[in-house]
């Protein structure tokens, strides 16, 4: 079965978080595949795991069942007999059963709810403000989360399913490539590093990258001006490291440290002359320069209404 089949497959059982079911004579109501019972398809529930159905019984309505039919099955299972003592109590009607969205608001299907509840929600790393962030370049930011989840195809890797000639770092030759060193341990890696501590005016950021990460986490916290230019100059060193790492594998053009550097000053200074608010202050003045950006052409940024 295709991943994007499994996929859709896998939604109908958040189906009933956007639908509501009102019972009416049961007959438009599927009994063990509709979420008519506390918003769940019963055939989903833990409890009926154990009990055989037979297809004609899974085709079953509210209604047949309702009526008697298949209850000795049902009431084999405690959960079934709660569900028929519930059926018994609310009494059909009529009716016909009425099946609405939950998700809609004055008439109107809102796309954003029939979202939430058909996506999968992941664990909420700490590290996400820091990834996902307004201030850091889009293409950065998704060459830091692959490496912030270890993702980064790096040589170590590649190995484990891939003879490969040569496992060493392409930066310096020296040592194996994997990415706590070409991000953290590699002699290239670490003169970056130096080179943003020092424009940055913080203390060393040297150590492993485990060791940057977690500084790095407490570093950009906030939404000071400082702080997002620790976020958009980390994911620009993150970047041009695997674009370096990369260039060099492919045999294109290889840079040094100082060139690196450039290149990515000039991308983040690109960014920091977009944002429209940089507040006056020395530090700021430091940072400015630090990044090649004009810091009076920045901090007296005004809206100017179109004519
Ligand atoms: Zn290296």
């Amino acid at each position: 079965m295709t991943w994007s089949l499994k996929k859709i497959l896998k939604l109908k059982n958040n189906i009933d978080l956007i639908f509501h079911i009102r019972l009416g004579d049961g007959c438009g109501t599927l009994f063990w595949h509709e979420s008519w019972f506390e918003n769940r398809p019963l055939i989903i529930k833990e409890e009926f795991r154990g009990l055989k159905i037979r297809k004609d019984c899974a085709a079953s309505t509210v209604c047949d069942i309702d009526v008697g039919l298949w209850a000795s099955i049902i009431r084999r299972v405690p959960e079934g007999r709660r569900v028929l003592d519930y059926l018994s109590s609310i009494r059909l009607s009529d009716r016909t059963d009425v099946h609405s969205w939950v998700a809609e608001e004055d008439g109107k299907l809102k796309s954003s709810m029939v979202g939430n509840a058909i996506r999968e929600r992941g664990q909420i790393v700490n590290w996400v403000a820091l990834v996902w962030s307004s201030k850091v370049i889009p293409r950065h930011c998704f060459i830091l989360w692959l490496a912030f989840r270890g993702r980064l195809s790096t040589r170590d890797r590649i190995l484990a399913y891939m003879d490969i000639p040569d496992a060493n770092c392409v930066l310096c030759s020296g040592f194996a490539e994997f990415i706590d060193h070409l991000l953290g341990g590699c002699v290239f890696a670490k003169s970056i590093w130096n080179l943003f501590t020092l424009a940055m005016g913080i203390v060393s950021l040297s150590g492993s990258w485990e060791d940057i990460k977690v500084a790095a986490q407490v570093l950009s916290k906030g939404n000071k001006f400082h702080a997002n230019v620790f976020k958009c100059g980390f994911a620009a060193i993150v970047y041009h490291l695997w674009a370096e790492r990369n260039a060099r594998v492919f045999g294109r053009v290889r840079r040094n440290v100082d060139h690196v550097w450039s290149d990515l000053v000039f991308d983040c200074g690109a960014l920091i002359r977009t944002w429209r608010w940089v507040p006056k202050g020395e530090r700021e003045w430091v940072l400015c320069r630090e990044w090649k950006v004009n810091y009076d052409e920045v901090t007296s940024f005004k809206c100017f209404k179109a004519s």
